[in-house]
Order: structure tokens, then sequence, then C-alpha cells
């Protein structure tokens, strides 16, 4: 290629914000299905929400000093010089709605949704600017035993993915906001004694949201985290008591988890419960799924106190980890049936056949050959699309009122004639469905 200054720039996509390739869907397809069953038999309702949202809702509910406000948020004016934020997540909004339409006055609601979020982040392997999550929401319930519930329904989806040996359960609790309080005076005082040691986002984060300081990543300051104030000491009995008994829900239902008393979370409005799933498998970027309660958020938001859970979890992370556990093969989408159509009046009757096929068994993938060309380019073409079969019509078989059948999938099979009122019968029984 030319790369003379006047050769015309090629146009790509925006760094961080990758297509998804039909090699890439089946996999996707199937995750996405994965999620929907086991959301599905829980009884969760799914719920579909914009991804522009005006800013506001975002700074005023995710917090102000956090890595998502500060410096992840795709905002810019619209025409009208209205702030509008690319949703960096899906809480807020979920809140936003139900707030909106009235959910609240039909308590419980568990609800989840699906689709991109954006932020912006130096992408690498697991992290994007714009990548997935599917967030589960649940409104109006108050004890541990709802935490418990997303904790089974996640672990059952491990196991449906095949990654459950793959991640870990990590658990904490943030106690109540006044705990939470009487926490962060404690761990700022202890802090402000050794600040020479901090690293510099500590040092910031010191004065603005000092419990942040807790999941920092520099070996320096976890060394200094050791011996200082925990959180779990600071618990109000009603906190310790809800976390006791998530505890003994857990150990109840066979799900192994580890206390982190460092799990902060990045979010402001989470309070009691937070929890993480992380892998090992994944690098830098090892949480697959994040979430815990946020009572306070609603009535932040204006609407009425109402109890929250839910959690979030990411899809490219998902995939990468299938990927590793060798699980992500997903579904077969290559056509059953590839028609090589060698007569100039086989077009017309293929297409006609076709349909009837279809209106008789509807999972059944059959790709035409279009276009024309040689028994032998079209049997070539047929090879490239991975189909099971040729379904051959050429002259011979038309004048016999017959198609030509070919497996292509095992070697030296020889080809068969089928009559054309019996095709269909030899499709149903060569390819059995579950849905037949
Ligand atoms: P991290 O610490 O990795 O930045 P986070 O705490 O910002 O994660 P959450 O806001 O809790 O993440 O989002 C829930 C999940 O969404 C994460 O656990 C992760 O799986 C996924 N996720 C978050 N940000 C990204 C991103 N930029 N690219 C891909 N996945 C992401
Ligand atoms: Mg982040």
């Amino acid at each position: 290629m030319s790369s003379s200054p006047d050769a015309r720039q090629e146009l790509r996509a925006i760094r961080g914000m990758p297509d998804i390739l039909p090699a890439q869907t089946p996999a996707w397809q199937y995750l996405e299905r994965c999620v929907t069953d086991v959301l599905g038999g829980y009884a969760y309702r799914e719920i579909r929400l914009p991804l522009l949202e005006p800013t506001e809702l975002f700074a005023r509910s995710i917090g102000e000093v956090t890595d998502i406000v500060e410096k992840e948020m795709y905002s810019f004016p619209d025409r009208n010089g209205d702030g509008m934020t690319l949703r960096p997540e899906g809480t807020a909004s979920c809140v936003r709605a139900v707030l909106q339409h009235g959910m609240l006055q039909q308590l419980p609601q568990r609800l989840w949704y699906m689709g991109p979020m954006f932020r912006y982040e130096r992408p690498q392997m697991g992290r994007q600017r714009q990548f997935h999550q599917v967030g589960v929401e649940t409104f109006g319930l108050e004890g541990p035993d709802i935490e418990a519930e997303h904790l089974v329904m996640t672990a059952r989806l491990w196991r449906r993915l095949g990654v459950a040996d793959r991640v870990r359960l990590e658990i904490n609790s943030l106690g109540s906001t006044a705990s939470r309080a009487a926490y962060r005076s404690a761990l700022v005082a202890y802090l402000s004694a050794r600040e020479a040691e901090l690293d510099e986002d500590s040092r910031r984060r010191l004065a603005s949201n000092p419990l942040r300081i807790l999941d920092s990543k520099n070996p320096a300051t976890q060394a200094l985290l050791r011996d200082a104030p925990r959180l779990t000491d600071h618990l109000d009995a009603e906190s310790a008591a809800h976390f006791a008994e998530l505890r003994s829900l857990l150990e109840a239902a066979g799900l192994s988890y580890t206390v982190n008393p460092a799990l902060v979370r990045g979010l402001d409005y989470y309070g009691r419960t937070v929890y993480e799933w992380v892998t090992d498998s994944l690098g830098a970027q090892g949480t697959v799924c994040a979430g815990g309660r946020y009572d306070a958020l609603v009535a932040e938001l204006g609407g009425p106190a109402t109890p929250g859970v839910g959690f979030a979890m990411g899809l490219e992370r998902l995939l990468l980890l299938m990927q590793a556990a060798g699980t992500s093969a997903g579904v077969d989408v290559a056509p059953h049936a590839y028609w090589v159509l060698a007569d100039a009046a086989a077009p017309r009757l293929a297409l006609a056949l076709g349909e009837q096929l279809r209106d008789a068994l509807p999972w059944l993938r059959m790709q035409l050959n279009c276009g024309g060309g040689s028994i032998k380019s079209q049997m070539k073409r047929a090879d490239r699309s991975a189909a099971v079969l040729a379904i051959i019509v050429g002259s011979d078989e038309i004048a016999a009122n017959e198609v030509s059948v070919r497996e292509l999938r095992s070697e030296g099979s020889p080809q068969i004639r089928v009559g054309v009122s019996a095709l269909r019968a030899f499709l149903a029984e060569r390819f059995t469905s579950v849905t037949t």
C-alpha cells in the first residue's frame, strides 16, 4: 500500500472498540443463551436500557471521586448543549428506569440487562473501551438471602459455561454508612501518620476517597496496609449479623468463598455486602463479576428508600475464560446442506423445494449456491461452507425427480439418489433435532 502523504487514510474502528466478527459470534451467542437460560431459571426479567443518559445520572450515583467519573466516561454536549454520557455501567440507568416507570410499587423486582458499556481506559487483554456486561439488579429485598441467591445463580452459570474451577469468590462487608464513616476516620488517622510512605494516587485519595486505598496495587502501600485498622472490626451490629447470615447461607449452599477485608469496590453506592468472582487465568484483568448491596442508591436518585442488590459480569473476560478452559466452541452454525445447482432449471426447483423444507424443518440450515459456476467450483464452495451434505441438482436428477446427496465430511462415502418427495424425511432422519 502507498504511504504517500496524500494516500487516503484507512478507516478503522476506534481503539478499544473492536468489531465482533462472524467467526466469534457463535461463542457470543452461546454465552448469551447460557446467561439468558440461567437467569430465566430464577425468574429474573430482562430490561433494555438506553446507551446514552444524562451525565448527571452517573455523577450522582457512581460518585464524583471514582475512577469511572474522574477519568473514564465518554461525556459530551449534544446539539442542544445538554451533557450526555455513554453509559459506563448499568446500575444507575436501571435505577433511573425503575423510578421513572413506577416499578418500585411492585416489590420485589428481579431484573437483568445485557449490552455494551463504555469507559475510556487503556485497552489491553480483557480491558476495552466498548465492552459488554450482563447485569442483575434486585429491589426491595433487605435480607442476605438475595445476596445468596445471586451467588448460587452465578455459580450455576460458571458450571454451565465450564469455568467453575477457574473462578473463586471473595466477599466482604462495608457495613452501614455510619460504621463506614467511623472506619474511614480510623483508616485516615493511621495512614496520615504514614503519608510519606504512600504512593501518589493513594495520597490523593487520603482526602477524597480513603477506602479506595485498600485496593491499591502498589506493593509498598499494600505492605503499609497490613497493620492498618480493619473494616471488618468496625462493622455495626446489624451489618455484622447480616454478613454472618450470608456466610451461613453460602456454607449451607456448599459455596466456598474467602473473606477479603481489602475488597471495597470502586463505586460509591455500595454498602454492606460486596463481592467479586476472580480468576488467575487472565492476568491483571482478574475480576469477571462484581457486585453487592446498594441500599442508599434509590433514595440518592430521588426515589423512596428501597434496598438494592446487584452485580455485573464482563462478557469479554468470560469468553477469554471459556477459551482458556476450552469450552468456547459455541454452537455449530455451519449449514446442514449446500445446494449445488448444476442445470439451468435447478435454481427454480431448489428455491421452491428449499422453501417447503424450511416450512417443514424450521431448524434446518441450508445454503443455496448463488451465482452459478461449474459443478466443480460449486462443490468447492460447498466444501468451504463447512456444510455436512451437498444436495446436487443436475439435469439427470431433474429428469428422475430426484436429487443426489453426498456426505462432505466423511472421506469416500458414496453419492446417493433421494427422491424429491423423500428428501424431507431423509433430512429429518439425517439431522435429528431437539426441536422436531
Ligand atoms: P476493573 O477493576 O477490572 O477495572 P471494575 O471494578 O472497574 O473492574 P465493574 O465496574 O465492577 O469493574 O464492572 C463489572 C465487570 O465488568 C468487571 O468485573 C469486568 O469483568 C467488566 N469490566 C469492567 N471494565 C471493563 C473493561 N474496560 N473492559 C472489559 N471488561 C470490563
Ligand atoms: Mg475499572
